[in-house]
């Protein structure tokens, strides 16, 4: 985790920038994610439009300085697996599965990250479910920040709203601060309980927010290739993320149209 730094008006400019650009990708690649279609296509598709957008992948060789460089420029996580999910010639969509498509970029020196749920096909109505309360958990936590709020107005209302519904929130990975690297701090967890240290959201601060929302148990695990987080109980997990900029009014959605 990378200390944070104040972003300028100008480098608060180019960040809108690349969220668009970003948002863009995305919606290539989700248009793509077909049954029949494997993740290493779609993120082959992920590189060549984060590059003709004038843009840097930035998931690509994360993790190179502790020797461990993400291959792909794009996570793709299906069904059980929550986040982090490598794409591969070997995975081929098939109708029904829930998709994780996690991206970001940099452009002008400016990152941005965001994450979305897709069906592939029609999915079970349980499937479906778990994406709108997943979502819905993370506009919740939005709309609770501003300047002046409080980190726990955010991570109740996400957590409130998906064990309502039944679901666990995934404790083991939260959000972050973002914009001059991938992860800067603070942490943005999508839960809170008294152990955890509250913070105020700030003018002008930079935050990837992403609630991973389980089906079931609120455990994961990580899988043999070291990097594809699964839940423990092989039930679905759903994901949504996307990058603000916190302001007198409420939170600027850089990564929404
Ligand atoms: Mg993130």
């Amino acid at each position: 985790m990378k200390e944070y730094r104040e972003k300028s008006v100008q480098e608060l400019k180019s960040l809108r920038e690349s969220g668009k650009r970003l948002r863009l990708v995305l919606e290539t690649v989700i248009q793509a994610a077909k049954p029949g279609v494997s993740t290493k296509e779609l993120d082959v598709i992920a590189e060549r439009e984060i590059r003709a957008a004038g843009g840097i992948p930035i998931f690509k060789g994360y993790g190179s300085e502790w020797g461990k460089p993400f291959p792909a420029s794009l996570c793709t996580s299906i069904n059980q697996e929550v986040v982090h999910g490598i794409p591969s010639e070997k995975r081929v969509l098939r109708e029904g599965d829930l998709l994780k498509l996690d991206i970001g970029l940099r452009f002008e020196g400016m990152v941005t990250d965001m994450a979305r749920t897709v069906a592939v096909g029609v999915v079970s109505a349980e499937a479906e479910r778990l994406l709108r309360v997943t979502r819905g958990s993370l506009d919740l936590g939005i709309a609770n920040i501003r300047a002046g709020a409080h980190l726990s107005d955010y991570a109740r209302a996400v957590q409130a709203h998906a064990e309502q519904h039944g679901y666990s929130v995934v404790r083991d990975l939260v959000g972050h601060g973002v914009g001059h690297e991938l992860h800067e701090d603070p942490q943005v967890p999508n839960y809170f309980h008294a152990g955890i240290r509250d913070f105020v959201f700030t003018k002008g601060m930079v935050l990837a927010l992403e609630p991973m929302v389980n089906a079931g148990g609120l455990q994961v695990r990580i899988a043999s290739d070291g990097w594809t987080f699964m839940t423990t109980d092989g039930k679905l997990s759903a994901h949504f993320e996307d990058t603000i900029i916190v302001t007198d009014k409420g939170a600027e959605i850089v990564t929404r149209g």
